[in-house]
């Protein structure tokens, strides 16, 4: 088979990866035939196996190993960069994410002379500042694409900076930037899954007998929130790496409606069969304090269900809950992605059940 495009996939397992691992290989993808590479440091999981991709085992934060195990790929034609580093600081996070991304570059550039398209997925916190500014720095909500840079660090301007100085040397490589907020997906080896944690939640509660409380505010409980299909982003990348009129422009990516967390509540409590429970008000509850020490209770679920093993601290990712139900989601617009030519979008309701049927089916969960 003569491939038309080669796409190479850097954190394919994670949980933008893992729907770019899944949409590529499909015969009427955009650009297709693709042959894919895919990179993460981990061992291939199973739930990624029957994937048609290359997996590679890589760690980009070091600079040998990317250049001993990446630079003999030089028929890449496409390049997906749907990874990142999490470090306590946000001035860590921008040493530690330019390093991957320069690191990469630097391998695959020289290597690739056919590479075409460098697509870098950041995120709202373009807009909303980094996790250590927690919305003190903010936009004003709608976020659009042309607002200006906020004045404190955030590792995303540093990616975008390196991706403009690497695509400045090269004549006809192009790019896109991604933003999307939240995302709605599938890889319990991501290091930010909503969806996955909620669900090990309610499990925890339905194992306990417990109701599942709401650990948020009262803000992200009744105001309007947002979502970003890992699926929808996915094809939103993909049509940006093809379509000529959506090329060296950044696009925000949301499913383009609105829903509120006391209704998905409700929703996510029917499917794990769990007393469903209401906003609180009092104290701040947070995950992070109800789920400590329910490490062993996990491994119960685990070993009764005959789940893929997981320890709890992989997949149940308290802080990161803690932050989305802390904040009032600031909303994005998609006018610039439709006015390209991107018109996809996802009813985020149903986007919500169907991670949680395939979390369920592919024994994740309970
Ligand atoms: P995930 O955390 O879901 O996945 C990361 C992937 O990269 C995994 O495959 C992981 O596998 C791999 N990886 C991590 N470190 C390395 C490394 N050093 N070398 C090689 N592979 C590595 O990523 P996201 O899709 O969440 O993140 C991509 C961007 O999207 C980030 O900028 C993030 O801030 C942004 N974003 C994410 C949101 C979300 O809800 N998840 C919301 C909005 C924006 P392994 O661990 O095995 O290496």
């Amino acid at each position: 088979l003569k491939y038309e495009s080669v796409a190479l996939v850097v954190g394919v397992t994670g949980i933008v990866g893992n729907s770019l691992a899944e949409i590529l290989p499909r015969t009427d993808t955009p650009g297709s035939p693709w042959k894919v590479y895919g990179i993460a440091r981990r061992p291939r999981p199973q739930w990624d196996a029957n994937h048609p991709v290359e997996y590679i085992q890589c760690d980009i934060s070091n600079p040998e190993e990317t250049e001993s195990r990446l630079s003999h790929l030089k028929d890449v034609t496409h390049l997906f960069y749907v990874t990142w580093a999490s470090r306590p600081t946000e001035a860590e996070n921008c040493e530690i994410n330019s390093q991957m991304f320069r690191n990469l570059l630097n391998c695959i550039i020289p290597n690739a002379p056919k590479l075409q398209h460098i697509c870098l997925q950041t995120g709202k916190k373009h807009y909303l500042g980094s996790f250590d500014s927690y919305g003190g720095v903010a936009h004003d909500p709608p976020y659009s694409e042309d607002l200006p840079r906020l004045n404190a660090p955030n590792f995303y301007y540093n990616l975008e900076d390196i991706l403009f100085e690497e695509v400045e040397k090269k004549k006809g490589l192009t790019w896109s930037v991604h933003r999307p907020g939240t995302i709605f997906g599938f890889s319990p080896n991501s290091m930010m899954n909503i969806i996955c944690t909620l669900c090990v939640y309610a499990s925890i509660c339905k194992h306990e007998g417990v109701a599942m409380r709401f650990p948020g505010t009262k803000e992200a409980w009744s105001s309007y929130s947002e979502a970003s299909d890992a699926d929808l982003i996915a094809e939103q990348e993909i049509w940006a790496v093809v379509d000529p009129y959506a090329k060296n422009e950044a696009f925000n990516c949301s499913n383009g409606d609105v829903f509120k967390w006391k209704h998905f509540w409700k929703v996510l409590a029917e499917k794990f069969e769990v007393e469903c429970g209401e906003f609180e008000g009092g104290e701040r509850l947070t995950l992070v304090e109800l789920m400590k020490d329910k490490g062993s209770v996990w491994d119960e679920i685990v070993k009764e269900n005959n789940l893929v093993p997981a320890k709890l601290e992989d997949i149940g990712l308290w802080w990161f809950v803690d932050y989305i139900l802390g904040l009032e989601y600031p909303l994005d617009t998609m006018n610039k992605s439709k006015e390209h030519g991107f018109l996809g979008f996802r009813n985020s309701k149903t986007s919500f059940i169907t991670w949680i049927n395939k979390l369920k089916d592919s024994k994740v969960v309970p």
